[in-house]
């Protein structure tokens, strides 16, 4: 297990994955109902921006770094949650942190909410503990994430969403997630899910896709943005599937992509893609 998400913390990635994240975790907070949000390969909870792997790779300044400026107010008004939420987790922790998953999960919880998050690194599983395991809504497992997908759904509360984010560090990762992920599915057909995906293999991301295009009996989106030409030696573009997405999300993202695409583009090439996936909703 080498991969370690301090050096790419606050990247254009994690922009796309956190902002969508955020908003669907407004919308599980629209009814008084309480969720379980699961995050099954959730890192360290937060990361120093001013620490040394960020620095080293200093990543976070084309992802997070570019979004000072502000956008036009229709994209800000979309952004305003997740911009909300990083500034309450620095109040939280210092403001040159950036907020990972589980922190933007748990400034998200109302009383009768819960997060749980799963970490397999035995170090970062510790930390995590120790950052989350006293605010009684929160728990954190050292476990499998793949293991805890299929055995921590359907949660009790019949209700909430499940990140799935793994580091892609062996071979095959890509079809693993749409297998496990049709799998999930199957299990809790009305949870929403997030499915984190780099897109480095072109052809085996869209083979990936199609298969669940064709697997899913539920509605699902692709979220993609590219920020550079795509090329199988270096990150340059990344994608979701988010499965049961709120109804408003399809609309949200055609005003977001592209103005996340314009904003953090590398060169003259910036590019997204929004597409509908599975059974019509
Ligand atoms: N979700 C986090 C966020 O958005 O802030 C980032 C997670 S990072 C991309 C992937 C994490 O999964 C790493 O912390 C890694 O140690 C952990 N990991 C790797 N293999 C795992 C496994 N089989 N089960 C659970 N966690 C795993």
């Amino acid at each position: 297990m080498n991969y370690r998400h301090a050096f790419h913390a606050g990247n254009f990635a994690d922009v796309l994955k956190h902002l969508v994240l955020v908003r669907v975790l407004a919308h599980l907070q629209r009814k008084p109902a309480p969720f379980r949000a699961i995050d099954a390969f959730a890192g360290l909870g937060f990361y120093d921006l001013a620490g040394e792997e960020a620095g080293r790779t200093a990543e976070w300044q084309d992802g997070w770094g570019r979004l000072d400026e502000p956008f036009p107010a229709e994209i800000e008004a979309l952004l305003e949650p997740y911009r909300a939420a990083v500034a309450a987790v620095r109040e939280r922790h210092g403001e040159s942190v950036y907020p990972g998953s589980p922190a933007l999960i748990r400034e998200a919880l109302r009383p009768t909410d819960q997060g749980v998050f799963v970490e397999l690194h035995p170090a970062d599983a510790e930390v995590l503990r120790d950052r989350y395991n006293q605010d009684p809504r929160t728990k954190v497992l050292h476990l499998d994430g793949w293991t805890a997908l299929n055995s921590l759904i359907p949660p009790p509360e019949r209700r909430g969403l499940v990140l799935i984010d793994p580091p892609y560090e062996v071979p095959g990762e890509i079809e693993r997630l749409g297998s496990r992920l049709a799998r999930a599915v199957a299990k809790w057909p009305t949870g929403l899910f997030l499915a984190w995906y780099p897109i480095k293999d072109v052809a085996a991301v869209d083979r990936m896709v199609a298969g669940l295009d064709a697997a899913l009996k539920r509605p699902a989106l692709r979220l993609d943005l590219m920020i550079d030409r795509p090329d199988p030696t270096r990150l340059t573009s990344t994608g979701l599937v988010v499965v049961n997405p709120p109804w408003t999300l399809a609309e949200e993202a055609g005003l977001f992509l592209p103005a996340l695409a314009e904003r953090l583009a590398r060169a003259d090439y910036g590019a997204f893609r929004c597409e509908a996936l599975g059974a019509p909703g």
